[in-house]
This record gives structure tokens, C-alpha cells and sequence, in this order.
């Protein structure tokens, strides 16, 4: 079975997860416009007010893990 998925952020990237691990044989594939995967958007009102300073810091997972 393969699982197209489209959108890489909270969403697609929690169901892509999840499939792989109660259906580790499907493949799946998460298809992301942008060049960011796992990117949480919740901290960006943290990053404006200046808690932190890399914006790395919001994104979870590389695209290679
Ligand atoms: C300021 C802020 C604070 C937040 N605080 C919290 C919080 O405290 N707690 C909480 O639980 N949630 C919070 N959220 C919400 C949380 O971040 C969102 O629920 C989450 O980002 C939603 O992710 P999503 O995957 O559903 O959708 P989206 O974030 O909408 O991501 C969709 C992805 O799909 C991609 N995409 C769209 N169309 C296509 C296409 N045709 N082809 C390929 N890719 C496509 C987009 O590029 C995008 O990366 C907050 C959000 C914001 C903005």
C-alpha cells in the first residue's frame, strides 16, 4: 500500500509518523512546497518576542531523519 501524504508540518508529519509505525510496510511518501519539514509554527510568537534567536530552534526534524 502506499499513503500519499501532502504537508509537512504538525499534521502530515504526526500521520506519516504514526502510519510508519502501526503499518511499517506502506510506503509513505510527505510531499512539503516549502524546504522545511516539522516546523512549529508555536513558537514563532516566542522567536518575535525575542526568547530566542535561531529559528532553527522551531523546526523539529531535519528532512534526512
Ligand atoms: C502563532 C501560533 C501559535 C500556535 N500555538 C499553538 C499552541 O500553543 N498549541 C498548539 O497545539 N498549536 C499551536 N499552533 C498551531 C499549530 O502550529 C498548528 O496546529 C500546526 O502548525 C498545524 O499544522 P498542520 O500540519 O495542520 O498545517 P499547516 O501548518 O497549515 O501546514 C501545512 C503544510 O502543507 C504545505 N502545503 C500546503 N499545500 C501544499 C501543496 N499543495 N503541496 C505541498 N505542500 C503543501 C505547506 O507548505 C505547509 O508546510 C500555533 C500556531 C501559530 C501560528
Amino acid at each position: 500500500m502506499k499513503v500519499v501524504i501532502i504537508g509537512a508540518v504538525a499534521a502530515g508529519m504526526s500521520a506519516a509518523a504514526k502510519l510508519k509505525r502501526i503499518k511499517p510496510d506502506y510506503e509513505v511518501v510527505v510531499y512539503e512546497k516549502t524546504d522545511i519539514v516539522s516546523f512549529g509554527a508555536c513558537g514563532l510568537p516566542y522567536y518575535v518576542g525575542d526568547f530566542f534567536h535561531d529559528p532553527n530552534m522551531m523546526i523539529a526534524r531535519e528532512k534526512s531523519k
